[in-house]
């Protein structure tokens, strides 16, 4: 065992991981995020808190039983570097990371306990292909340990890539979403009690398309997502 820790600390002197929120290098105790990092994390705690922003956002766009965002994001922020790294920067261990960092919140929801399946709002194929994963199903994953819930991120389906969204309006944009999510089974979701995550809400009007879809199919939803813009 001496000789494995020590191997393990030459390894890290030698290659340093980096914090993917600050960059500093990692001393050998922290993982993915550095101490200073992780206290200054800006929590919402809207888990405390059912009727929260999160919550009033979808108002009228999705009939949700709880919706909630564990961090609030900011520009140039350690929240956007973060999500960054875990989308674009081939890290998709920080989604199980925060994932499972997000289970110990999320049970203190008292509607958790009637929660059935996690479900990862899902990518396109091509998309897949092009980044090699998806960073909601790393979330769910570790949602789903820490909670120890029943996931899958093969049961929804996106039928097309949308397009860029940045130039659009917002009416545009939800036209843009609209029906492009299959269900494989519907019997897996009926009379279920879906929580549906994703890494950001921003206008809502992915989750709120991909949840009603999944109302249509006799399921009930609730959201939560790792950060809101
Ligand atoms: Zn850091």
């Amino acid at each position: 065992m001496i000789i494995r820790q020590y191997f393990q600390d030459l390894v890290h002197l030698l290659f340093p991981s980096i914090c993917v929120g600050c960059e500093v290098s990692l001393f050998s105790h922290e993982e993915l995020l550095c101490t200073e990092c992780l206290y200054h994390l800006p929590f919402t705690d809207f888990h405390l808190d059912i009727d929260n922003a999160t919550a009033r956002q979808l108002w009228g766009k999705l009939d949700v039983q709880f919706a909630i965002s564990m961090l609030y994001l900011s520009k140039s922020s350690r929240v956007e570097k973060i999500l960054y790294n875990l989308k674009y920067g081939s890290q998709p261990e920080v989604g199980y990371y925060l994932g499972k960092m997000y289970a110990r919140k999320l049970s203190q929801v008292p509607d958790m306990e009637q929660v059935d399946l996690i479900l990862p709002v899902p990518l396109h194929r091509s998309k897949l292909r092009k980044r090699g994963y998806n960073q909601s199903s790393y979330l769910a994953k570790g949602l789903a340990e820490g909670l120890e819930k029943e996931w899958s991120d093969t049961l929804l389906l996106r039928s097309k890539a949308t397009v860029s969204q940045t130039k659009k309006n917002r009416s545009d944009r939800y036209d843009n979403v609209e029906n492009i999510f299959y269900i494989r089974d519907q019997g897996m979701v009926k009379d279920k009690h879906i929580l549906i995550v994703d890494d950001v809400l921003t206008t809502g009007a992915t989750i709120s398309s991909l949840g009603n879809v999944l109302i249509d199919a006799g399921a009930k939803v609730s959201v939560a997502t790792i950060a809101r813009a």
